[in-house]
């Protein structure tokens, strides 16, 4: 009887990628609930990762292990020295539960169907397990399936405007604040010489004893760290950046969100990405911050900028995280125009006489990070016309960028920019020729090729696979209207140059196979 009445032992799971303070976890104190935080080898070992993102992942579970004892949690945190011998997460769970004699094994439901599985069908004996929500999005389990079906064609517009309206965001009297829901057209703009891009806001943080921890594991990493992380790995530190951001980037971030440039690397976008999908900060955090911001007396931030800024949080984040669970797992080998190069070798070392892709490549190996229109229009667009292997581009993406997890790299990715779900994110593929870079940066005036020609030795690269996709393709795209102007475009080139294009495009890929 008396065994009966003793208080259950409870172990919770935080993963990597789950470091929350605010989720209801952590309301109360329990010392019979032991917090277990660890660093794996399985999660060093499905992709390669940037050394950044790990090293700013191991940085961030100790902190917030750290954080957790200061509040009065029983918490072990393991790190690679104590786990190495664990292949699995369930085997290393299993592991705890016997060392700990724990009745209840919780977690939070992961956002990652390859852990979402693994953990779902661990079924230890005498131990029961339990899951919850993570908490962190707006869009409860319930309310993502309600709004995303697997298999359909979605588009983020009526998603974001009915967004804006379930959580009252920029809106005033039932309508948009500004009297547009969207402020795209008047965003869209190339940066002028005589714009200073502020010094981006970089942490301090040590990164040796991680790794030299990951060297004595024999841990495969690219890219490049010195000795300090820049990122931020705490909520203090993702705060700070939250608010510089407001102050100094916020009141130009929409009209610059798409430009790009060798004078800078992240310009006025908010490098929050690694706080929000490691969950330091909420997404509503950092919305209500820079709407915040925006409603300030003399605010410096106008609507356009915050606009912008809210559709990429309670927009895009939540609309691919709804694309991602209602088709997985067959998203992952969707490859509707059967692309089956291999990624060009450059991807990983940024050894590549293109101007824009050696800035997007190199700024990509050194800090792990290149924004949005880099990874959409740069780096994608050339694998998309080139004809690569979505699964090895989704694999560049999801080591390469600290930001990068699954639900959310693979539909940015796979959907978005390689269009290999047939149209199930984009209504057209994002392609480009070199005229949309030339437009948007200033790459092109320093580049070894010349952006104004399609045919030709020296012909930007861009120029010619652009036109040879949209003839290899026409069948395909031909009757999607939002193709039509560029259709047209394509059946103006007489046909002796379509045949030079198509053979230069065949040379280009011989080079690069
Ligand atoms: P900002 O430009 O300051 O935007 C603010 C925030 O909005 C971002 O931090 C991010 O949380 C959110 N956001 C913006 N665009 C998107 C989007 N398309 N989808 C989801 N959230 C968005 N984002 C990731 O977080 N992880 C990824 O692995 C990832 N892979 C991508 C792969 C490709 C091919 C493309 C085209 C985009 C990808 N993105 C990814 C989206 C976007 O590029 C990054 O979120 C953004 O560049 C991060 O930098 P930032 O924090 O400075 O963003
Ligand atoms: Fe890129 Fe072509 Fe411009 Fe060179 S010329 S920077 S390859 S778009």
């Amino acid at each position: 009887m008396a065994a009966d009445r003793q208080p259950k032992k409870v172990l919770r799971l935080v993963l990597g990628d789950q470091l929350d303070a605010h989720h209801s976890w952590f309301t109360q104190v329990d010392q019979n609930v032991l917090y277990v935080i660890a660093e794996l080898v399985q999660e060093q070992r499905y992709v390669q990762h940037h050394i950044q993102k790990t090293v700013a992942f191991f940085l961030a579970m100790e902190r917030f292990a750290d954080r957790l004892e200061l509040e009065g949690h029983r918490v072990h945190h393991y790190n690679l020295d104590q786990t190495a011998q664990f292949l699995s997460l369930t085997e290393f769970l299993a592991h705890c539960v016997q060392a700990h004699e724990i009745d209840r094994v919780e977690y939070q439901l992961p956002d990652e169907y390859r852990l979402r599985q693994q953990l779902a069908s661990w079924q230890p004996a005498r131990v029961e397990v339990k899951a919850v929500e993570s908490e962190h999005f707006y869009l409860t389990e319930q309310g993502l399936k309600k709004q995303f079906k697997a298999g359909s064609a979605h588009r983020l517009e009526p998603f974001y405007r009915k967004m804006r309206q379930s959580f009252n965001v920029l809106m005033k009297d039932g309508s948009p604040v500004g009297g547009q829901w969207n402020f795209d057209k008047h965003n869209q703009k190339a940066l002028p010489k005589t714009v200073v891009i502020p010094a981006p806001f970089l942490f301090q943080n040590s990164a040796l004893t991680i790794q030299a921890r990951l060297d004595r594991h024999g841990i495969k990493t690219l890219g490049q760290i010195g000795s300090h992380l820049i990122w931020p790995v705490d909520e203090v530190q993702a705060e700070a950046l939250l608010a510089d951001f407001c102050l100094r980037l916020l009141p130009n971030f929409g009209r610059y969100q798409d430009a790009m440039t060798s004078r800078g690397w992240s310009l006025f976008h908010s490098r929050l990405s690694f706080a929000l999908n490691s969950k330091i900060l909420s997404p509503k955090r950092v919305v209500d911050a820079a709407v915040a911001a925006f409603e300030q007396v003399d605010s410096s931030v106008g609507c356009a900028e915050v606009e912008g800024f809210v559709r990429q949080i309670l927009g895009w984040r939540e609309f691919v995280r709804g694309i991602y669970w209602a088709n997985m797992p067959d998203y992952a080998e969707r490859n509707v125009l059967n692309a089956e190069m291999d990624l060009p070798s450059f991807y990983w070392t940024g050894d590549t006489r293109m101007a824009c892709l050696k800035q997007a490549i190199d700024q990509s190996l050194e800090h792990g990070y290149a924004h949005h229109i880099q990874r959409l229009m740069i780096t994608g667009n050339f694998a998309l016309m080139l004809g690569v292997d979505p699964k090895q581009v989704d694999a560049w993406y999801l080591g390469i960028y600290v930001d990068a997890i699954e639900w959310v790299e693979m539909p940015n990715t796979r959907g978005m920019s390689q269009f290999a779900d047939g149209g199930l994110v984009a209504s057209k593929p994002y392609i480009s020729s070199g005229k949309y870079i030339q437009r948007m940066s200033d790459h092109c005036r320093t580049c070894a090729y010349d952006v104004t020609a399609r045919t030709g030795e020296m012909a930007c690269p861009y120029n010619v696979l652009y036109w040879d996709f949209l003839d290899r393709h026409r069948a395909r795209f031909g009757p999607n209207p939002r193709m039509r102007l560029m259709m047209n475009h394509y059946e103006k080139i007489p046909v002796l140059e379509r045949d030079q294009i198509r053979s230069a495009a065949q040379t280009l890929r011989q080079q690069l196979a």
